[in-house]
């Protein structure tokens, strides 16, 4: 990818790419260049498309753009009612440093996945490091919610989807039935 990559996005409305789109199945490209306006341009889209969703996060390759970048930004909205308020963080090319053994079910969904909510195991922390809107490394200890909101973003960049952790297939629920008899 070249520094003009970024530029065809923000010219558009951003689209989400649904399960079975090839770049959910790719591994994304490293942000080298932090000082590009088009980067800055594409990652107030992608925060704006999020909000618009009612995401608590969301991957680049979820807008058909193969590079590392993902947006946490949990707080509670009708599809994520118990999410924390989190400050929205923006992170380049992260790399999971250490995580917990211990892992919790818990439930999820996904803008690249509509219709559907599943239970999937995850640690119940992770430690992180990743670049900030201006290239410096940081690294950060996340945990319960935040952990599985960074691993469920994660998983977008190396070409997962959350239904690949699914351990049992029952855990799998409609979003209807999630909302009716589960959320409440
Ligand atoms: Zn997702």
């Amino acid at each position: 990818m070249t520094v003009t990559d970024f530029a065809k996005y923000p010219s558009t409305d951003l689209e989400i790419a649904l399960l079975g789109e090839p770049v959910l199945r790719q591994l994304a490209q490293p942000v080298t260049n932090f000082e590009e306006v088009e980067l800055t341009e594409f990652c107030q889209k992608l925060h704006q498309k999020m909000l618009s969703l009612g995401g608590v996060g969301i991957a680049a390759p979820q807008v058909f753009c193969s590079r590392q970048i993902m947006l946490l930004a949990p707080r509670p909205n009708a599809r994520y009612p118990n999410a924390p308020e989190w400050e929205p963080m923006f992170m380049f090319n992260p790399k999971v440093i250490n995580k917990a053994e211990e892992t919790e079910k818990d439930w999820e969904g996904c803008l690249s996945i509509p219709g559907i909510r599943a239970r999937v195991p995850r640690p119940i922390w992770v430690e992180v490091s990743y670049q900030n809107e201006t290239g410096e490394t940081n690294t950060i200890r996340l945990e319960q919610f935040l952990a599985r909101v960074f691993l469920h973003e994660f998983d977008h960049l190396i070409g997962l989807s959350y239904l690949d952790n699914v351990d049992n297939n029952r855990d799998i629920v409609s979003e209807s039935y999630f909302k009716s008899e589960i959320i409440k």
